[in-house]
């Protein structure tokens, strides 16, 4: 196939993702036609390190075998059925070992991670409502906080690209201050910023936990505001002032799960349970569309009535996909057999002493920040149009990388070993350099 046209009939037929279109004019699309590894080879066999691990979904690279072989297995026996009065083994196993894995249960199955923040919501503020508290319907969440793009989610969103068009349809709630510990004033720990800022978020419960169904969170890293990251001692808080004022705790994992912050669940780190976690994202190791909302029993046990009225009468038609489930299971269990947690942290110490230690000391870059496989810094007078031209110039160098804004990150798959951390080093910094001289 011509690549050429593969572009054209792309851009008259696809709308892609996240995009303004007529940036295409100048901005080339890339035709992927394989992947291996961590690396992606598109139609004229040049290979590009996928740094951004596909949108932070990739954990162990791409044509990976055992979840190949896995989903393989259960296109075998039946690659679908719906889950609303049926029930298969993936399902049942995968919720089973999620179950075990978070302290939660009662798994409930969305597409993608909006999905399950929908699902998050509606369930936290149906659950005040089976306790005969209605009015405890709206929700406080973080400044520069993403959710995903439905407008349930947007409503707990501060990301004006994604959010400001829409506000006339989007519901208003409490948006509180951030822990990132970039706001620290003179003289102030990150620590510090997130005791500040749960006392900014004690300010609001206090004054309206009447009216509030839950607090929904991004645990120890806000992804989409470009790697914002602090310290766990807000989640703890969160946690402590969540139950002082009888309201409900969101961690929204979908980025930071499954080991990305460098334990499985980034909540560990702040020895928390929420009331309610959604995940998505590296579940299914980047393979399929999967999000799963696990919560604790008592808000279970509200729903659990003779009325269906009292019931989650949510759906989506492809909820619990046996294919994506057994991608799940193949996933979890790479985590076990190959000791995925323990490596990482070997790794990520490696690598942040090592060659990225370099980009941490260029004289452009500030708040070098690493949290588990997550590596990002903030480029001070980025010129016009920074990401762009930091994108095209990484591809130059055989690197994807999608900075947001100024900041500059790594969020690459698992299995990136020492060889392919320098050469992300060097080729990042070669582009950087680029960018910034021209
Ligand atoms: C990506 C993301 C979402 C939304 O997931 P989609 O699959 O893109 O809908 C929600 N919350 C967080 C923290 C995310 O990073």
């Amino acid at each position: 196939m011509n690549t050429n046209s593969l572009l054209s009939r792309s851009l008259a037929a696809v709308w892609h993702p996240c995009t303004q279109m007529k940036h295409h004019e100048t901005l080339p699309l890339l035709p992927i036609a394989g992947g291996e590894g961590v690396w992606l080879q598109d139609s004229d066999g040049r290979r590009y390190l996928d740094a951004v691990s596909s949108w932070w979904v990739n954990l162990f690279g791409h044509n990976e075998p055992r979840i190949k072989a896995a989903i393989r297995e259960q296109l075998d026996r039946i690659e679908h059925v719906m889950l609303a009065g049926f029930t298969h083994e993936p399902v049942v196993a995968l919720s089973e070992q999620l179950g075990e894995l978070t302290g939660l249960g009662h798994a409930f199955y969305g597409s993608d991670g909006a999905s399950a923040t929908e699902i998050a919501l509606k369930m936290a503020a149906h659950y005040w409502r089976n306790l005969g508290q209605p009015q405890k319907s709206r929700f406080v969440y973080l400044q520069d906080s993403y959710h995903g793009e439905t407008l349930g989610a947007l409503s707990v969103t501060d990301v004006p690209i994604f959010r400001s068009a829409y506000a006339p349809l989007v519901r208003d709630n409490f948006i509180v201050m951030s822990p990132d510990a970039r706001r620290a004033e003179a003289g102030e720990s990150a620590r510090d910023v997130a005791e500040r800022a749960a006392q900014a978020l004690e300010t609001t419960l206090a004054a309206h936990h009447s009216e509030i169904a839950a607090v929904i969170v991004e645990p120890l890293v806000q992804g989409a505001a470009g790697m914002a990251m602090y310290d766990p001692l807000y989640l703890t808080r969160a946690r402590e002032l969540c139950d002082r004022y009888q309201v409900l705790l969101i961690a929204d994992e979908i980025a930071v799960g499954f080991g990305r912050t460098g334990t499985l669940f980034a909540c560990e780190q702040a020895g928390i349970r929420p009331d309610l976690i959604c995940l998505s994202k590296g579940i299914t190791g980047g393979y399929l569309p999967l999000a799963v909302v696990l919560c604790t029993d008592a808000i279970y046990t509200a729903f659990y009535d003779d009325s269906s009225a009292r019931a989650f009468l949510h759906s989506h038609s492809y909820t619990g996909n046996p294919l994506a489930c057994a991608a799940a299971l193949a996933t979890l269990a790479i985590f076990r057999s190959d000791d995925v947690i323990a490596r990482n942290r070997d790794k990520a110490a490696r690598w942040s002493e090592g060659p990225f230690a370099d980009l941490a000391a260029h004289p452009r870059i500030r708040n070098w920040r690493q949290q588990g496989m997550i590596w990002a810094g903030d480029v001070s007078a980025a010129p016009e149009g920074f990401a762009r031209k930091l994108y095209l110039a990484s591809l130059q160098q055989g690197i994807l990388l999608r900075p947001i804004g100024s900041t500059l990150y790594f969020m690459p798959p698992y299995i990136l070993d020492d060889s392919d951390a320098a050469f992300l080093a060097r080729g990042t910094r070669a582009a950087l350099d680029a960018v910034l001289n021209d």
